[in-house]
């Protein structure tokens, strides 16, 4: 007998950003502790097919899965969270939705009916719901609705999961309200009010919600909570406080705390358990009681927005964990570097290690030449994440060999030295998402190298999402300099991570690790870079 999916949605309301994604990925953690399969999914109700094409200084990071979706970044909390990898099938947006159901009506598979938003654009999304229950054999799914409830664009959505609950039963669905709690006045008087309204809206729509969280920045009274429950119509202990905290990882705990694991379980008919947390709180303690601190610069375009570069930071911090240690981490925006001569020295002489992240586009590159020879000459920690090894190729090409001029073609297309260049044929790229190299690919690394011990294995596999590559034609001259080409791919074709062999720790990879570090399982790269930063501060 195939087993009862159980299905939860989140919804938020009031204004956007306040952690539903984060509300979704800990609930998926709390029903991980007990023993559950939980799937995530994201609905993006934007019209884009996906984030791909969206500029980080928008919407965030694009988040890659195994699979080579271009996805929303909330897909990397999930699995920071639930510590599983999630394939294309756990995002999809408005763009795609219609796009699917067009293309069947030119198809002719409606023949003689009128295409409507209820039922085909609803069944559309109800049967994607389904299939990724199935698909990914889950106890239970749990899908948050991107936006807020009184958008112009989140109405074929809540429509969908309002029939859920008539298609499976309510025992079989569960609607979690992701509220604002304002404050207001000189005093900063709590205000329920704005979360009346929200839930009122939700109502309107033919959905009452069964557990509200709020989002507050203190504590909520008794007697709050019970007004809050007696205007949305939600018993008192399931009206559960979202405190702010400064480490989101503590987010499950709190829950758990305020009995939101044991309400989801009772409320959905699933067997109750105690739930396996040990590993996770070691985390937490870890993280509290840093033994060290460290001092990281992030050398990047898109710094005035934090979550361009989220999981580089989320990817850091359990490096940091790893390492007991805390981390300072300092935003350098790379145009800054070009100021004057003495800028990097001005910029990033504290840093104790120096990432260079991913981008697309020409501007900030000179910039991030400087910060690599910075870290290069002054023996200090370097990893490169894509765009950084291109980098740290363009500078080695330019200081270290004295190829004049050298550049990747993507900048410079007249470069005498195409030290980076376009490898691959347009077919051989997976066509999934249109240009690039996306999702991932195995790696071999070199037995002798630093990537090597790092890692622990020999054969990797890591998540892509670019165009250019190291060409091969430059690898004899390279690699009699010390710039160790230490990890390929299988077939020995592209480059897939290098190293400098006269520096403490110089890494730089072609793929994206950051996408797959999580709480529980600290990336290798990241933590040992932390681990050499360490080192680095000793020695100042
Ligand atoms: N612009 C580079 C490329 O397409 C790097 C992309 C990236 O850093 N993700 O190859």
């Amino acid at each position: 007998m195939a087993k009862t999916v159980k299905y939860i949605f989140v919804t938020g309301g009031v204004v956007s950003s306040i952690g539903k994604g984060i509300t979704t990925a800990s609930i998926g953690r709390l029903l991980v502790n007990r023993g559950f399969k939980a799937t995530p999914l994201k609905i993006d109700p934007y019209i884009n097919v996906d984030a791909g094409t969206m500029n980080p200084y928008q919407h965030g990071e694009v988040f890659v899965t195994d699979d080579g979706a271009e996805a929303d970044l909330d897909l990397g909390h999930y699995e920071r969270f639930i510590g599983t990898n999630l394939t294309r099938a756990s995002n999809f947006t408005t763009g795609s939705v219609y796009g699917a159901v067009i293309a069947r009506e030119r198809r002719g598979e409606y023949l003689g009916n009128t295409v409507q938003l209820i039922p085909h654009i609803t069944d559309e999304i109800k049967e994607r719901i389904y299939k990724l229950a199935e698909d990914s054999d889950a106890d239970v799914l749990i899908t948050e609705i991107g936006g807020t409830i009184g958008d112009y664009e989140t109405p074929p959505f809540t429509e969908a999961i309002r029939q859920i609950r008539l298609d499976v039963g309510r025992e079989n669905t569960l609607y979690v309200h992701v509220s604002l709690i304002a404050y207001v006045g000189p005093w900063g008087e709590t205000k329920t009010k704005p979360t009346q309204h929200s839930v009122k809206a939700l109502m309107g729509i033919g959905i009452q919600p069964d557990i509200l969280i709020c989002r507050s920045k203190k504590a909520l009274t008794e007697e709050q909570k019970a007004k809050i429950s007696l205007f949305c119509s939600v018993p008192i202990e399931a009206v559960i406080e979202g405190r702010d905290t400064k480490n989101i990882y503590e987010i499950p705990l709190t829950f758990e705390k305020q009995g939101l694991a044991s309400l989801i379980i009772k409320s959905l008919h699933l067997p109750d358990s105690s739930p396996d947390i040990a590993e996770w709180e070691a985390m937490i303690k870890k993280q509290r009681r840093p033994k060290s601190k460290v001092s990281i610069a992030i050398v990047g375009k898109y710094t005035e927005h934090g979550d361009a570069y989220i999981s580089i930071t989320e990817a850091l911090n359990h490096g940091g964990i790893a390492n007991d240690a805390s981390l300072n981490v300092k935003w350098v925006e790379s145009d800054d570097l070009l100021e004057e001569e003495s800028a990097p020295q001005q910029l990033l002489q504290d840093a104790d290690g120096i990432v260079v992240p991913g981008g697309f586009g020409y501007r900030g590159i000179e910039g991030k030449l400087k910060a690599v020879q910075y870290a290069r000459e002054n023996n200090v920690p370097y990893l490169g994440l894509c765009l950084g090894m291109q980098c740290a190729t363009i500078e080695f090409a330019r200081n270290v060999l004295n190829l004049e001029r050298a550049n990747s073609s993507e900048f410079d297309p007249d470069t005498p030295h195409p030290v980076i260049s376009l490898l691959l044929e347009q077919e051989e790229v997976d066509d999934m998402g249109g240009t690039m190299r996306l999702g991932a690919y195995p790696c071999k690394l070199d037995p002798d190298s630093l990537v090597y011990k790092e890692y622990g294995a020999l054969t990797i596999s890591e998540r892509h999402r670019h165009r250019f590559e190291f060409n091969n034609e430059y690898r004899q001259a390279f690699e009699s300099h010390g710039f160790r080409l230490s990890g390929l791919s299988p077939d020995g074709r592209l480059v897939e991570v290098i190293e400098l062999d006269d520096h403490p720790w110089f890494v730089a990879s072609q793929f994206h690790p950051e996408f797959k570090s999580k709480l529980l399982k600290p990336h290798p790269l990241f933590r040992g870079f932390v681990a050499a930063a360490l080192k680095q501060k000793s020695r100042k």
